[in-house]
């Protein structure tokens, strides 16, 4: 879609050149998929030329302007666990050749939509989300980063670095769920499950507005984890849209919960 109200592209943009009417370009598949009526200047990251993956001993720094295709096509040291669960999470994207190529992980999560798949992925992965802007650095739990539907965190003027995945998160065995109303349609539940020893971590995306985190114990019975996603989860943060009812949502995430727990559980 032609932005006509855009009338400045802004490449390698600088530290606190942000006004008003500005946006941050990346892939720019949600940018240029609707008319962008308050936005006079675009701020492309993608020329900063960040590199997209970084593996070291500590994890996995993914940088906001690494792409789905590059991010699949990552291959991990032996021992990491993890490739399968990260080629779940760019499948569960609704998209087409040109999304896949182009759509980054950071502009998923600036994007906030409850059915984020690199929302889901790096939530569940106990990343941490690196956001610079003009008063410097600050860290915050890939986790946290999304509060609601299309809600983030980030300050005007500020925008996402990177996400960095740390390395004991990446060695655990992982259980994915996940459900939409059609075969290609946008997630309407999406659950990830994680061991970490003796204790799992369940990661709840999609049917809610915000990524809902529960710990367990791998003893846990069903009935504790269905009290704890209840009792985490209030009526309210059942995301309610075209893609899925809130008591659909809700079903198959206790539903999914279970499946996971008994996975894990083997
Ligand atoms: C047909 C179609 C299907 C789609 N399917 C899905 C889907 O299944 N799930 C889903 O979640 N989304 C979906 N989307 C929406 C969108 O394509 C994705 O969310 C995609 O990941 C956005 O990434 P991008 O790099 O293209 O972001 P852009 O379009 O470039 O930017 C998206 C938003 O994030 C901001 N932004 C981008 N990067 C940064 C950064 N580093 N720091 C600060 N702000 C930033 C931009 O200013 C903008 O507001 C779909 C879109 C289309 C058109």
């Amino acid at each position: 879609m032609d932005l006509n109200r855009v009338s400045a592209f802004v490449c390698d943009p600088g530290l606190g050149d942000w006004r008003e009417g500005d946006a941050w370009l990346a892939g720019g598949t949600w940018l240029f998929s609707e008319p962008q009526s308050g936005t006079r200047r675009l701020l492309d990251l993608t020329t900063l030329d960040w590199p997209a993956l970084v593996t070291r001993d500590d994890g996995l720094e993914i940088a906001a302007t690494c792409t789905i295709a590059e991010l699949y096509g990552w291959r991990g040291p032996a021992g990491w666990t993890v490739e399968p669960l990260i080629r779940q999470c760019c499948e569960s994207f609704l998209a087409s050749f040109k999304i896949w190529n182009e759509a980054t992980v950071g502009g998923n999560l600036c994007n906030a939509l409850p059915a984020g798949p690199m929302i889901s992925l790096t939530a569940a992965l106990d990343g941490t989300c690196l956001i610079q802007g003009p008063s410097g650095e600050r860290q915050v739990k890939a986790a946290d980063f999304v509060v609601g539907d299309n809600q983030h965190v980030l300050e005007p003027g500020e925008w996402l670095r990177s996400i960095h995945l740390p390395a004991t998160a990446l060695t655990g065995r992982t259980a994915f769920r996940r459900q939409s109303l059609n075969t290609y349609g946008r997630s309407a539940v999406l659950l990830i499950g994680r061991t970490m020893d003796d204790r799992r971590h369940l990661s709840i995306t999609a049917a809610v507005k915000h990524p809902v985190q529960i710990e367990f114990s791998g003893s846990a019975s069903a009935g504790e984890v269905r009290d704890a996603v209840l009792e985490a989860v209030p009526e309210n943060l059942w995301h309610d849209d075209v893609h899925g009812l809130p008591a659909w949502r809700k079903h198959l995430t206790l539903t999914y919960a279970e499946e996971i727990r008994q996975e894990l559980a083997q």
